[in-house]
């Protein structure tokens, strides 16, 4: 309930989120994501959805789904020759790549790696971390919020009071 009264709040009083992802949609990812960790590695996927005003979350694409070697160095590594089915199936659904999310084992800050290599280098482009191996926070607010900026320059996003990311009923 409180959530909802936040985010009618929001929705007469503050910017629209930039990225949204209905509450269930994002904890049944999340919860699965939290099970590919074993909680002993790195795991994330790939956010797919739509652009219209904001962008719209629609189904999580599991990075050992699409290179079933991507975790086993214990941070996330996809072949970019694995990549070919994953954009075969945005072409099949009309779904394009809104965002990415991984999780690491301690906070949500980048690392150098992560800066240095954006899962889809395209200006405005959101990269989401998720701490403690998903095993505790993973809301917008206690969450790592990245947002790409070109360059390999980043703007962290986490702590703004107006979330760029929204979890939860957004209005169409
Ligand atoms: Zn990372």
């Amino acid at each position: 309930m409180a959530s909802l009264i936040s985010t009618l709040a929001r929705i007469a009083f503050g910017p629209p989120p930039e990225l949204v992802c209905r509450s269930n949609v994002w904890h049944a990812g999340v919860a699965e994501l939290r099970r590919r960790t074993r909680g002993e590695r790195e795991a994330g996927a790939f956010l797919l959805g739509r652009q219209g005003k904001w962008r719209v979350i629609e189904e999580f694409v599991f990075y050992d789904d699409v290179d079933p070697l991507s975790l086993a160095t214990g941070i996330v590594v996809i072949d970019g020759r694995r990549l070919g089915a994953l954009w075969a199936h945005c072409r099949a659904t009309g779904l394009k790549v809104v965002a990415d999310v991984h999780v690491h084992p301690g906070g949500y800050g980048q690392s150098k790696s992560d800066q240095a290599n954006p899962i889809i280098a395209e200006v405005g482009h959101i990269a989401v971390i998720l701490p403690d191996f998903a095993g505790r926070a993973t809301d917008p607010g206690a969450i790592g919020v990245h947002q790409y900026l070109g360059n390999k320059r980043w703007r962290d996003r986490s702590r703004e009071r107006r979330n760029p990311f929204h979890v939860g009923w957004w209005p169409r």
